[in-house]
Parts: structure tokens; sequence; C-alpha cells
């Protein structure tokens, strides 16, 4: 069973390994730029492990009651943690125990809950304005999250001056059912405007499985990617 699991999670690493390098060529930027994020939601711990073994030290994962356990499961792996999905205020405490990495900030009282939740675990959370590149949607249909383009400074501001925070860049993901390249261009002009007061802020977060292409195409530095490297997730009811 376990043998079978790493050699499929071996290939999938393969094949997007593949994705990445030949975008890379394409866009003449080089592989090291790139973190590949195993993005292991609905997925179990063992395969976390199988994962850091075949050489992945990025995990990210998008529901707190999930993460955590999971985190913990595996706390004795050198991995970073990437917290990727909506985020409750009321669950920044949890979050902080166990993510490196916040991606999805998108408001002000987040910012806040997340910095007293860092400085009380003594931790430092980087953290990334979660852009939402859809503004035109409905919130029904945004569900996804993030902040509009316009609020992105003030956003970035407040993490940068926040204790226990650290701005690391933007995260976005793309809108559904458009062609992600114009989104994710955007996105990074968004990252670029972000850059000029936080210099260190290089992180720009985009690309998933079925767009990481046009992302690395735009300058990502982070993938998030789930089924292209585990295979399909069973639904979810949420
Ligand atoms: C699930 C998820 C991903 C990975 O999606 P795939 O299409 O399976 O690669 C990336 N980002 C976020 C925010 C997610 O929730």
């Amino acid at each position: 069973m376990t043998d079978e699991r790493r050699a499929e999670l071996a290939e999938g690493i393969e094949r997007v390994r593949a994705r990445v390098a030949a975008a890379c060529a394409a866009a003449g930027r080089d592989e090291s730029e790139i973190t590949l994020i195993a993005v292991t939601k609905t997925f179990p711990a063992s395969d976390v492990r199988l994962l850091a073994g075949l050489g992945l030290t990025d995990i990210g994962e998008n529901r707190d009651q999930e993460a955590r356990p999971k985190a913990a499961e595996c706390a004795d792996l050198p991995l970073t943690w990437h917290f990727v999905g909506r985020l409750q205020t009321n669950k920044a405490r949890s979050v902080a125990g166990y993510a490196d990495v916040v991606h999805s900030v998108d408001r002000a009282k987040l910012v806040r809950a997340l910095s007293a939740a860092a400085v009380r675990a003594g931790r430092t959370l980087r953290c990334l304005v979660q852009v939402s590149l859809d503004e035109n949607a409905s919130p029904e249909e945004r569900g996804r999250g993030g902040a509009h383009p316009g609020d992105v400074p003030e956003l970035a501001d407040e993490i940068a001056g926040a204790d226990g925070l650290e701005l690391g860049g933007v995260m976005a993901v793309a809108p559904l059912g458009a062609d992600p390249l114009p989104a994710f261009e955007r996105l990074a002009g968004i990252a670029a405007e972000v850059r000029r007061n936080h210099p260190g802020a290089s992180i720009v977060s985009a690309g998933m499985s079925g767009d990481l292409e046009q992302a690395i195409a735009c300058g990502a530095t982070h993938l998030r990617v789930g089924t292209a490297l585990l295979g399909g997730r069973r639904a979810i009811v949420r």
C-alpha cells in the first residue's frame, strides 16, 4: 500500500516538476525561483510523510480543523506549513500554532487577530495579502475571499507594522471559468506595487493544478498544487 502510494506521489511530483521546468524555460525563468507547495487537504498525514520523504518541503492546507492534527502528526518533519484557505478570526490562535505562512489575509480584523495570536505563541507568521481578482462578482460568488485590489497597499502596511507578523507578499486564486492569464498579469502589477514600499515582500502565490503555467509566465514564486500531485479529492460537503 505504502509503496504503491509512494510511487504514485513520486510520479505526480515528476509530472508537476516537468511542467514547472517547461513553463520556466518558456518564460526565461530559473526553476530555483519557484517553490512548489503540495496542497494536501482531504489527504491523510501519511501522504504528507511520503511527500516529505520524496523531498517536498512545503505543505498547504485550507481548513484549520483538518490542518492542525495533520501538522501535529508530522511535527517531526522539517516542513513549512502554508495555510491557504479562508480564515475566520476565531481560528487565528489555532493557525498561529502550526502555520509558517498564511496566504489568505484579506482584512484588517484578521491582521489584528493573527498578530495577537503570533505574539502569544511566540512565533513569527509570514502573511500574504490575498487579492480578489474578480471583484465584480457578488460577495456570494466571491466565496473564495480576497481583498479588493484597492485595499491591498493599506493591508500590506498593516501586516508589515504588526507585531509577530512579517509581510511575505501577495496571493490570488484565478477567477473561476475565466482566462487566468490576465488575472495573473493583474496580480503581478499589484505585487510590484506592494514591493515598492516593501522590497522584501517578494512572494507571489499563484497557480494551481490547472493554471500553473500561466502563473509562472506572470512571475509566480509559489505554486499551490493539489490534484496534480496527489490525485483527485473526494467531494467534501462544506
Ligand atoms: C485546494 C486549493 C489549491 C489546490 O488546488 P488544485 O486545483 O487541486 O491544485 C490551491 N489553492 C487553494 C487556495 C486551494 O484551496
